[in-house]
């Protein structure tokens, strides 16, 4: 059970996620998570950085798709000026959203990555359908109400993981 919660790649920010390695690990995909995980929950639009992050990655012919457990309001007023395809209310860890997700890049599950800050949502859900993962360290350190039950357990997940050195910090 444990291992459904395990990520492939653990990094400290998305922006440490490069596309040349991507490219080369044969991925032509990407899911994301955008709360915490590409801004902070409570920031309404993309930074200078990740505007920057989407086009190394576009550039680098990567398709991505942001799948998103946050209401429509939010999710389209990010991506729309950015014109990046989105699911909002996708209820992850549910698989719906993520097959939804699959079928819009229209690509094969293994040249696809999901990228998430959460345990229970992104990396739980990308799992369950058999997508490669990669977690990242919350942008904030704080939380929607909503999140932070789920980051108790995360945190429990973690030392787990640590313990067993299932997951070590990119360097
Ligand atoms: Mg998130």
């Amino acid at each position: 059970m444990l291992k459904h919660f395990l990520p492939s790649e653990y990094v400290k920010s998305v922006l440490h996620i490069k596309p040349e390695k991507l490219v080369k690990q044969g991925i032509k995909g990407i899911i994301t998570d955008l709360d915490n995980t590409l801004v902070e929950w409570d920031r309404a639009d993309a930074t200078q950085d990740i505007m920057a992050w989407f086009k190394s990655m576009h550039d680098a012919g990567l398709q991505i798709t942001i799948v998103s457990n946050n209401h429509i309001e939010r999710v389209s007023h990010f991506c729309d000026p950015l014109g990046i395809p989105f699911i909002c209310e996708a209820r992850k860890p549910l698989k719906q959203a993520f097959h939804q997700a699959i079928a819009t890049l229209g690509l094969p599950k293994d040249e696809i990555v999901m990228i998430g800050d959460q345990l229970l949502t992104d990396v739980l859900g990308a799992n369950r359908v058999g997508l490669q993962t990669i977690l990242v360290v919350p942008v904030a350190s704080s939380d929607a109400p909503i999140t932070k039950f789920n980051r108790a357990i995360e945190r429990r997940i973690m030392a787990r993981f640590k313990r067993k050195g299932l997951i070590t910090w990119e360097e």
